[in-house]
């Protein structure tokens, strides 16, 4: 089963990355840096963009903060890091965007939040001025609704209509509604003063999973702008990757969503760099992209008295994704290879031969020897201390045979 064809949409350039039409789905994330420590700032970002994530947001909040972006901007390319930088600017982007040029002009996109920019207002200039400077430094805008910061005016007046009407709708439903409308009636502004159908991606963050559903397929249904998708406020741990799981898989399943990010809250001396591989994920376990070979491992259980399997299997795709630096440029089409590191012999041989290469541990009372399958057939038997680096040369050999075409190609042109 496949995921339903992706939902027709406009493409944006953001700095080289396109997003939306054909593309494929884009994967960001967000510094949590004080981006006015230009030094922290760019050391996150080279780890947000080292992991894979395709887009990255700062904060630009402070005077201190836009100050810094071209600094950051320009470390990052010395050190050959291209990815896009997109700023995040609430209630104060139209002063920081039009002082400071330079800041305007490092930045790929403005991520724009009509809730406090005073869209909705009797006089909308502060979000007429960020457009006016999309549109002189030829920059897209994400219109990034979130209903935390809901603009109010507009939250107001349709809950006022809404009491009117003879069949009132619950007010929850109401919220949702208007936080179409607003990214919807702010899309519409911006181009009203000028910007390019093609510069607009919108967003429509929420905190629930069943509303954050509703309230994309509302507006997906509505535009054909990019759409962003994301759960506000995920959470910490397994709750905030699980939330946000389940809530962009039902979305990307229905053909919904052209870029991604994983909003979780990093636990304490986490790593920032979780949010770029749990989207990786998702879109790989919905075959979407892949990114990097996927070990499948069973979970362990009273046949197995001791954790070496588990060793392996986390070893083994600690060195595939280590390797993928290297691998990527080399070998075409590696990141989809399927490996399989099993426990005993119930499932083991089974797992393993549906793998590209897979290995099958033995189980308690089970002869020590681990048999290796290769593309579905026995290839060895492995034994001793040393499987792990058996098992690893096994694999190197097996990548460079099967995805090193590219070279074997050019060797013979
Ligand atoms: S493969 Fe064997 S060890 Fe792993 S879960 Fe199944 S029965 Fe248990």
């Amino acid at each position: 089963m496949a995921a339903s064809p992706r939902r027709k949409s406009v493409a944006v350039n953001i700095g080289g990355v396109r997003v939306g039409g054909a593309h494929p789905i884009v994967v960001q994330s967000m510094t949590n840096t004080d981006t006015a420590d230009s030094s922290a700032t760019v050391n996150q970002i080279m780890e947000l963009a080292r992991a894979g994530s395709e887009l990255v947001r700062i904060t630009v909040n402070t005077d201190e903060a836009a100050r810094a972006v071209p600094r950051i901007v320009d470390t990052l390319r010395t050190f050959g890091v291209n990815v896009p930088i997109i700023g995040d600017f609430h209630y104060n982007g139209h002063l920081l965007l039009k002082k400071y040029r330079d800041c305007a002009r490092a930045l790929a996109k403005y991520r724009i939040n009509p809730g406090n920019v005073n869209i909705g207002r009797k006089q909308d200039d502060n979000f007429k001025v960020m457009i006016e400077a999309a549109i002189e430094y030829d920059r897209p805008v994400r219109i990034g609704v979130n209903w935390g910061s809901l603009d109010s005016v507009l939250l107001t007046s349709m809950m006022d209509e809404n009491s009117k009407s003879p069949e009132p709708l619950d007010a929850m439903e109401v919220t949702m509604r208007a936080i179409v409308e607003s990214a919807l009636r702010s899309a519409e502004a911006a181009e009203r003063y000028g910007l390019g159908h093609d510069k607009i991606i919108l967003s429509a963050k929420v905190s629930n999973v069943q509303d954050l559903i509703h309230v994309y397929q509302m507006l997906a249904a509505r535009c054909d702008y990019p759409l962003h998708l994301g759960l506000t406020e995920a959470g910490l741990g397994s709750k905030g990757i699980v939330a946000t799981t389940a809530a962009l898989s039902v979305l990307l399943q229905q053909g919904i969503g052209d870029t991604i990010r994983s909003s979780l809250t990093p636990l304490p001396n986490g790593d920032r760099t979780d949010e770029v591989l749990v989207c990786q994920q998702i879109l790989q376990a919905l075959n979407l992209r892949s990114f990097t070979p996927q070990v499948a491992a069973c979970p362990g259980c009273g046949r197995t008295t001791s954790t070496f399997f588990q060793d392996m299997a986390d070893q083994i795709q600690t060195y595939l994704r280590e390797q993928m630096a290297i691998w990527r440029e080399k070998y075409v089409g590696v990141e989809d290879m399927k490996v399989a590191v099993m426990g005993c012999i119930v499932n083991g041989p089974g797992e393993s031969k549906h793998a590209n290469i897979g290995i099958s541990l033995p189980g308690t009372f089970e002869s020590p020897v681990a048999p290796v399958y290769v593309d579905g057939k026995l290839s060895t038997t492995l034994r001793g201390d040393s499987i792990v680096a058996e098992f690893r040369a096994i694999l190197d050999a097996y990548v460079a045979q099967r995805y090193g075409v590219t070279e074997r190609e050019e060797v013979a042109v």
